[in-house]
């Protein structure tokens, strides 16, 4: 007869200590300036879905998929002329998928010096597969994505941030530089596995710092976009100003098919706006910003 499941109140203290320890955030890799003396870092973000959102569900709406078209046709060339005009390189997290759709689209990205990083293969759920199949996704996205764009990426931001039991050690065996799908502080940390630190940068997120928690909206579900833009501006621009207070980093995601619309893409242009007016801001991918943390810290 097997033991019989134990539920969360009877657990022993192993079984509970060992759930917490598998992902730790260790040392806290805030430098005490960041490069050329500045006083805080910018990360913007995008999250290029597009698609997959629906084929991830097993959907067939063509409706929800001429959304994720959108981003492709008006949302990406609306940031992209955007971080252009304003001189900033960004990070864009792909899922392979995407990228397969649109490999022009990914071809620009690099043309223009902004990063692509992992994002799943169809922005899959991790913790809803099998662990086999989790490490070869993230295998194949990562060879797909350098053969769209030439360039191997060295970060992941997992899709909808989940994260699993062995996500960690496929990243540690793709030798990735960053993750950026976790929240255990404000500035970046050292990931550790299991009391080991692993010299993976952590470029913590937050769901208060993302635009689709704001504004998505479902027709067929309870979910409708509850925040009007002018708060969504506030909301982000304290988060910058608190930053800059601390000397933190300022760590921003958007998609494509959220924030270009025309009634909201003002919202970046005026944080981008407002953050330039502050003196020592120093803008970068986050790859930039993990190899520097990591590079200050001697790891
Ligand atoms: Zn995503």
């Amino acid at each position: 007869m097997p033991e019989p499941e134990l539920l969360p109140w009877q657990w022993p203290e192993e079984t509970w200590r060992a759930k917490v320890e598998r992902v730790r955030a260790g040392r806290n890799l805030k430098p005490s300036a960041w490069k050329d003396g500045a006083r805080c870092a910018v990360a913007l973000s995008f999250d290029v879905d597009h698609e997959t959102n629906e084929l991830r569900d097993g959907g067939n709406s063509v409706g929800r998929l001429s959304w994720g078209q959108y981003g492709n046709r008006v949302g990406m060339p609306r940031i992209l002329d955007l971080m252009k005009k304003e001189d900033i390189k960004a990070s864009f997290f792909v899922p392979a998928v995407t990228a397969l759709l649109y490999p022009d689209e990914q071809r620009r990205v690099i043309a223009e010096g902004h990063e692509v990083g992992l994002h799943g293969w169809i922005h899959e759920v991790n913790t809803a597969v099998p662990p086999d199949a989790e490490r070869e996704l993230h295998l194949r996205s990562a060879d797909t994505l350098e053969k769209v764009t030439g360039v191997r990426p060295v970060g992941m931001r997992t899709p909808s941030w989940d994260f699993s039991e062995v996500t960690l050690a496929v990243e540690r065996e793709l030798g990735l530089l960053y993750d950026s799908s976790l929240f255990a502080d404000d500035d970046p940390y050292e990931l550790v596995e299991k009391g080991e630190p692993t010299g993976i940068v952590e470029l913590p997120v937050e769901w208060i710092r993302d635009d689709a928690v704001y504004f998505n909206m479902n027709r067929f579900q309870a979910l409708r976009p509850y925040t009007a833009p002018e708060a969504v501006f506030d909301i982000f621009r304290r988060e910058f100003d608190r930053a800059y207070e601390e000397g933190g980093l300022f760590l921003l995601t958007m998609h494509p098919h959220v924030i270009t619309y025309r009634s909201r893409i003002w919202i970046l242009e005026k944080l981008i706006a407002h953050i330039k007016e502050m003196p020592g801001v120093w803008f970068a991918r986050h790859d930039e910003i993990a190899a520097f943390v990591k590079a200050e810290a001697g790891i």
